[in-house]
């Protein structure tokens, strides 16, 4: 088959008889409606003059309209440019101009936003207008085309354009279906946004089901509110991030039995084992399986299958992936030894959108390689293991402090909901460990007790010398701990 998400799509619109597919604040939306919908949309663009390789900024919270405009542009032969509908004007600005949009479409919530931008290309204020016009045929494209243009730098620096082909997209989103799926086991609620990595991947994997999916929608994360729409709608696996996890600890779980709940995917950020393991013993018959990915990587680099996952481990690089470990000379390291994870494969990023100066403490492609700039290794079996981000390490005293580990000691305190460690530069040590904690309501926990807690699970160079409560932990939009705006806090 021709591995471009235009035919995807479209075949994806007749696979399967007319059944309920999404459900969205309440109601349940029907496939064929919704298939038709997102062929009105595609014929909307092309009337609207976009041509094949324009780039349309999508810019909306969860809604059904998402995936099905992610459809449209890709069957119009159009650059899908997700935009998280946290960021502000001055961002969407400098998305807009980088990547030379010729459209946006976004909500009437954030038209607003989107005005102030000013950036003078035509605003679709929801999807009423696209819809209007007659249905179009699939516009055609060749699988090395670009797809989408995701920008990252969220969590590091400023926002670069990350190239994805039509074939890488397809691909990854196949492999990770065929790994995750579990027969008869459909119906998923998905909390994390679409307009992240992670949610494009889950919109083109459901486009290649073999069986009717049906996704429940959640515009934003809330534990009481994941908890009662699994509970309602019955739902039978989830696709999450840690810091849900977290913050569903912090619920009374064994009040809540999801008994068709089978299996949560988890990625996007490291995932204590100690948090993986209450969970699973709060709520039986839930499998954790978790991932590694980067934006670069089309979101998923490797997966733990349910039949053959290692705990601790965010598992077997994908078909098409090869892992290569690097030490600091960038040789390939031994097998078990530690040093920056390399990925290379056909599903790589094409490359950045632009020119964009060297990063060397971060993410860059070099020889057909992409350098992750984070810091794992692997075993004898080929099952990975994160340690932490390179561009995260604090140095103590000339000590190596992974914040990670000081995190993952911190949250294991029945009292902390999620914690964030940082470094604040020091006259006689070079860098402080701080940490930053929310606690849970009501809880009495102090800092000295948080510090020796900390100090009895890492020792007694890497714990946090400072405990800063906080109301929240900052996070980015896929919920992922805020280290740029925690060490803004530190002053
Ligand atoms: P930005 O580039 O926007 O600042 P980001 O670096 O988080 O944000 P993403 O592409 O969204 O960009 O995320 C990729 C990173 O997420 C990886 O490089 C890795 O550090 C982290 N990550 C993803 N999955 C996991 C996991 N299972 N365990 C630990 N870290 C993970």
């Amino acid at each position: 088959t021709e591995q471009t998400l235009g035919r995807l799509a479209e075949e994806s619109w007749s696979r399967f008889d007319d059944h309920d597919a999404m459900f969205y604040e309440g109601a349940w939306f029907r496939s064929h409606a919704l298939a038709e919908r997102a062929r009105r949309m595609c014929g909307g663009f092309v009337e609207a003059g976009i041509r094949p390789g324009d780039r349309v900024a999508v810019m909306m919270a969860t809604s059904p309209e998402v995936p099905l405009l992610y459809q449209a542009l890709w069957a119009a032969g159009a650059v899908v440019t997700p935009v998280v509908f946290l960021v502000g004007p001055d961002e969407l600005r400098h998305i807009l101009l980088d990547s030379g949009a010729r459209a946006i479409v976004t909500s009437p919530e954030l038209e607003e936003t989107v005005r102030a931008a000013a950036v003078d290309i035509p605003i679709f204020v929801d999807t009423a207008e696209l819809e209007r016009a007659p249905e179009h045929g699939l516009v055609h494209r060749d699988p090395g085309d670009l797809a989408a243009l995701m920008y990252t730098g969220g969590t590091t620096g400023k926002a670069k354009g990350v190239m994805l082909s039509h074939q890488g997209l397809w691909r990854v989103a196949r492999a990770a279906y065929e790994l995750s799926r579990q027969e008869g086991r459909n119906r998923a609620l998905v909390p994390v946004p679409l307009s992240h990595a992670y949610g494009l991947i889950i919109s083109v994997a459901s486009m290649h089901a073999a069986e009717p999916q049906q996704a429940v929608l959640m515009r934003w994360f809330e534990p009481k509110a994941f908890l009662s729409l699994a509970a309602e709608q019955r739902v039978q696996y989830g696709t999450v991030v840690p810091s849900m996890i977290q913050m569903l600890l912090a619920e009374p779980l064994e009040s809540h039995p999801l008994p068709d709940l089978a299996f949560l995917t988890c990625g996007a950020a490291p995932l204590g084992r100690e948090t993986l393991a209450e969970f699973e013993r709060r709520m039986p018959g839930v499998q954790i399986l978790e991932g590694y990915g980067l934006t670069e990587t089309s979101a998923v680099t490797t997966f733990n299958p349910p039949d053959r996952r290692k705990v601790g481990s965010v598992g077997l690089p994908l078909p098409g992936y090869t892992i290569t470990i690097r030490d600091s000379e960038g040789e390939a390291a031994e097998t078990g030894d530690i040093g920056e994870i390399c990925v290379s494969g056909e599903s790589l990023m094409l490359g950045y959108w632009g020119e964009h100066e060297p990063d060397p403490e971060g993410t860059a492609l070099a020889g057909g390689e992409l350098r992750t700039g984070d810091i794992g290794c692997v075993d004898d079996d080929g099952y990975l293991y994160i340690v932490d981000r390179k561009k995260d390490l604090i140095i103590r005293g000339g000590f190596n402090v992974f914040p990670r580990d000081v995190e993952d000691a911190l949250n294991q305190h029945p009292d902390v909901v999620m914690s964030g460690v940082v470094g604040r530069s020091d006259p006689r040590v070079g860098e402080e460990v701080v940490a930053f904690v929310q606690l849970r309501t009501g809880a009495q926990v102090g800092a000295e007790e948080l510090i020796a807690w900390a100090r009895d699970r890492v020792g007694r160079v890497k714990y946090p010398r400072e405990v800063r409560f906080a109301d929240s932990i900052p996070v980015t939009s896929v919920l992922k701990l805020d280290r740029k705006a925690l060490r803004a806090q530190l002053g």
